[in-house]
C-alpha cells in the first residue's frame, strides 16, 4: 500500500520532526496535539527548519512551500477516519498512549495502520489496546528526526507482514533506514545506549573521573561524536532514568539497576539541556 494520507499524534521534540520528515517525502500530514498553541508551535519550528535547508542549498524554496502546505493542524482524532497511516508520538505516558490508541481504533478506518514512536513501552502491549494488533507497529524515530537517518521498525508478537512491510516502505520515502527490531524492552538502540550512559554515571560517581575526562575518553578512545554525559544532557536525565526503570523492570536483572546518582538529578530538576543543568551547566 503507498501511504499518501497520515496523521502524527503529539507535536513535541519527536511529532514535529516526524511531521516535517513526511510531509518533505510527499505525505499530507494531519498534526495532532492536546491545544491549538502546541500544534501552531510545532508548524512555526518546522517552518525555520524548512527555511535552514533552504538556506544551506538542501532544499528549494518551492520545496520548502510545497513542504509546508502538505502540514495541517487537527485537533480532533474523530477527523483523521481518512487517515492510511498514524504515527503516535505523543508523551511517553503509558496512560496517555492507551487512551489515544483505543480512540484511533475507534475512529480510524479498519485498515489504517497504527504506528508508535515509543521509546520503551512494549509493542505488544500497544497493539492488545486495539481490536487490530495486527497492524500496530513501532516507528522509532531519533532525535532531531530531519537529521537521524535510522528508524527502529518494532514488530509486536502479532503485527503482520504486510504492515511492516508498508512501515519499512514509509521509513525509505522518508529518507531514512529503517532496522528491523523484535518487540523486546529498550529495542536495540536504547538497551544498548542506556546501559552504557548509566555505567558512565555510574564512573563519574564512584570518583574514576571527571564528567569531560569520561567524555573525553568516550570520543577520542571509542570515536564517540559525542561523550555518553554530554549525550544523556542532551536526550533528558528524566529519559534516561525512565528508559533504565523499563529495561530493569522487563528484564528483572540487576545489570540495568540505575545509578543512585542519575535518580538524584532528576529529583532535583536536573533533568540536562533543557532545564539549563545536568552534568553540565548550559
Ligand atoms: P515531548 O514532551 O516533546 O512531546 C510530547 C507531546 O505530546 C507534547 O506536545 C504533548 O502536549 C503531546 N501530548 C500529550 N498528550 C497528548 C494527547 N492525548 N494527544 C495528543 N498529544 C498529546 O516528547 P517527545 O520527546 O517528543 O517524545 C514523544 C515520544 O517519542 C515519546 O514516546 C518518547 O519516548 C519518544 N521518543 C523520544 C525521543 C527523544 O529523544 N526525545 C527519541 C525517540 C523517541
Amino acid at each position: 500500500m503507498k501511504i499518501e494520507r497520515v496523521a502524527v499524534i503529539g507535536a513535541g521534540t519527536m511529532g514535529h520532526g516526524i511531521a516535517q520528515v513526511l510531509a518533505a517525502a510527499g505525505c499530507q500530514v494531519a498534526l495532532t496535539d492536546v491545544s491549538a498553541a502546541a500544534v501552531d508551535a510545532a508548524l512555526a519550528k518546522i517552518a525555520a527548519s524548512l527555511d535552514r535547508f533552504c538556506q544551506k542549498g538542501v532544499i528549494s524554496d518551492g520545496e520548502r512551500t510545497a513542504t509546508l502546505a502538505r502540514l495541517r493542524p487537527c485537533l480532533e482524532l474523530a477527523q483523521l477516519s481518512d487517515r492510511q497511516l498514524v504515527v503516535e508520538a505523543a508523551s511517553e505516558n503509558e496512560t496517555i498512549k492507551q487512551s489515544i490508541f483505543q480512540s484511533l481504533d475507534r475512529h480510524c478506518a479498519p485498515e489504517t495502520i497504527l504506528a508508535s514512536n515509543t521509546s520503551s513501552i512494549p509493542l505488544t502491549r500497544i497493539a492488545a489496546w486495539t481490536q487490530r494488533p495486527q497492524q500496530v507497529i513501532g516507528m522509532h524515530f531519533m532525535n532531531p528526526v530531519p537529521l537521524m537517518p535510522l528508524v527502529e521498525v518494532i514488530r509486536g508478537l502479532a503485527t503482520s507482514d504486510a504492515t511492516w512491510q508498508t512501515t519499512m516502505d514509509l521509513a525509505r520515502l522518508a529518507g531514512k533506514t529503517p532496522v528491523t527490531v523484535h518487540d523486546a524492552p529498550g529495542f536495540v538502540s536504547n538497551r544498548i545506549l542506556m546501559p552504557m550512559i548509566n555505567e558512565a554515571v555510574f564512573a563519574l560517581h564512584e570518583g574514576v573521573a571527571t564528567a569531560e575526562d569520561i567524555d573525553t575518553v568516550m570520543k577520542l578512545g571509542m570515536n564517540h561524536p559525542m561523550g555518553p554525559l554530554a549525550l544523556a544532557d542532551l536526550i533528558g536525565l528524566d529519559t534516561c532514568l525512565s528508559i533504565m526503570d523499563v529495561l530493569y523492570r522487563e528484564f528483572r536483572d540487576s545489570k540495568y539497576r540505575v545509578c543512585p546518582l542519575l535518580a538524584q538529578k532528576v529529583a532535583a530538576g536536573q533533568l540536562g539541556k533543557k532545564s539549563g543543568q545536568g552534568f553540565y551547566t548550559y
